[in-house]
């Protein structure tokens, strides 16, 4: 029988860089019966609880969870209660004093967010910002800021900043912390000075795409909770999209899966930022509804307002241009469902406050196109607002952590 090529050959033992990859393993079991344990948000497990939860032997979990104490990780919340024998034990939950940043730049605005390590978004800022055009050293300075202060109120609130993520509108290359292409940005190319954000978290600054972040997020904290599979369509500036399989972000081999925004749902239609014509994002951006409604030019926070005014009042050319959006959302989600077998569309950004008058037109398309792939009920309208790509990064970078916990830990 082998024993693999890790063990010693001579006493059959595991070898040592064996049994740290077994004590590695274990520490992520452990913290990962923690989060299924989160369901009930006033159950905290003990370790006799985290014991059958992971199989291991209670003197195991002991020792784990110890380690995971003394890296901050877990802690002891105070309350007991009922061991599985009657006999108390010390409730535990991921430390809330420790987080991660959470961080957006997108066309019109920056924010950063802290999120606790037991999933609650403890701060929010947001700055209004024309960031189109601008150089990436001046919008990463101003976020910079930003995230200096979200920084400041978390180390006055007691929370240690482990790591952090940055959604931004565009093809990424999270490896190399580039954005290979933002149009909307008129970015092309360009390695962000990630380093700088959050100098002294051991985890870093990681890069990710902004529709996949909102795509995640609406998994974790949104309508992934009734769906396993289906396309997220985020309106911003742009059109971006995520599809999620099987609970699961499908990414693609470079992380650029799920481009919504750019299928050609018009073969004859306007020229698109991306350099081709007829994209989604030509009638169901920003700029395509807004000049479709008859808005006149300005910040998009005061076209959307006007947007919402006009649909509240009935305006006929504002519905027609959000139904002419929804029209060509449609298409595009019909397509994505036959090619990739999805069977709900769940939609966020600007989409939201639109909805009402969206949702019919989108539906039609829907049942036109694709009948009896996508049911009405499987169209939903996202309620986690402009916070979601800033939850998806945060997020992100909260898994990272759970995932890695021995990073934190000393070797044994
Ligand atoms: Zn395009």
């Amino acid at each position: 029988m082998s024993l693999g090529r890790n063990a010693d050959s001579v006493t059959g033992r595991p070898a040592p860089g064996r049994v740290e990859d077994v004590r590695r393993g274990n520490l992520v079991r452990v913290l990962a019966a923690m989060v299924q344990a989160r369901t009930d948000p006033n159950f905290r497990p003990t370790r006799a609880d985290l014991a059958s939860r992971t199989g291991l032997t209670k003197a195991s979990v002991s020792s784990l969870v110890a380690e995971l104490v003394d890296a901050g990780l877990v802690a002891e919340s105070g309350a007991t209660r009922e061991g599985e024998r009657g006999r108390p034990g010390v409730g535990l939950e991921l430390n809330t004093r420790r987080g991660v940043v959470g961080m957006e730049i997108n066309v019109d605005y920056i924010s950063a967010g802290l999120l606790d390590l037991g999933g609650t978004l403890r701060i929010h800022r947001t700055l209004e910002s024309g960031n189109r055009g601008q150089t990436p050293e001046s919008v990463m300075a101003l976020l910079a800021g930003i995230v200096g202060d979200v920084a400041a109120e978390a180390s006055a609130a007691g929370i240690l900043i482990l790591g952090g993520g940055l959604a931004v509108p565009g093809l990424v290359d999270s490896s190399s912390g580039t954005v290979a292409s933002a149009p909307n940005l008129h970015w092309r190319g360009v390695e962000l000075q990630l380093d700088r954000l959050l100098p002294a978290a051991p985890f870093g600054t990681v890069l990710h795409n902004e529709a996949n972040c909102a795509a995640l997020a609406e998994l974790w904290y949104g309508h992934g909770l009734d769906f396993r599979d289906y396309l997220f369509v985020s309106g911003e500036v742009g059109v971006g999209g995520g599809l999620v399989i099987g609970s699961e972000l499908f990414a693609g081999p470079q992380g650029q899966a799920g481009e919504v925004g750019h299928m050609v749902v018009e073969p004859s239609g306007p020229a698109c930022s991306c350099g081709g014509h007829g994209c989604l994002e030509t009638f169901a951006g920003q700029e395509a509804i807004f000049s479709e409604a008859g808005i006149p030019p300005g910040t998009a926070s005061v076209r959307l307002a006007r947007l919402g005014e006009l649909l509240a009042s009935g305006d006929a050319a504002a519905i027609s241009a959000v139904a002419r959006a929804g029209r060509y959302l449609g298409i595009a989600a019909a397509s994505t469902a036959r090619l990739m077998n999805l069977s709900a569309v769940v939609l966020g950004g600007h989409f939201t406050p639109m909805g009402p008058w969206l949702r019919p037109a989108l539906q039609r398309s829907l049942a036109e196109y694709a009948p009896g792939i996508v049911g009405d009920a499987r169209v939903e309208i996202s309620e986690l607002g402009q916070s979601a790509a800033l939850l998806g990064a945060a997020g992100s970078s909260l898994r990272a952590v759970l995932a890695a916990p021995f990073s934190l830990t000393p070797a044994s």
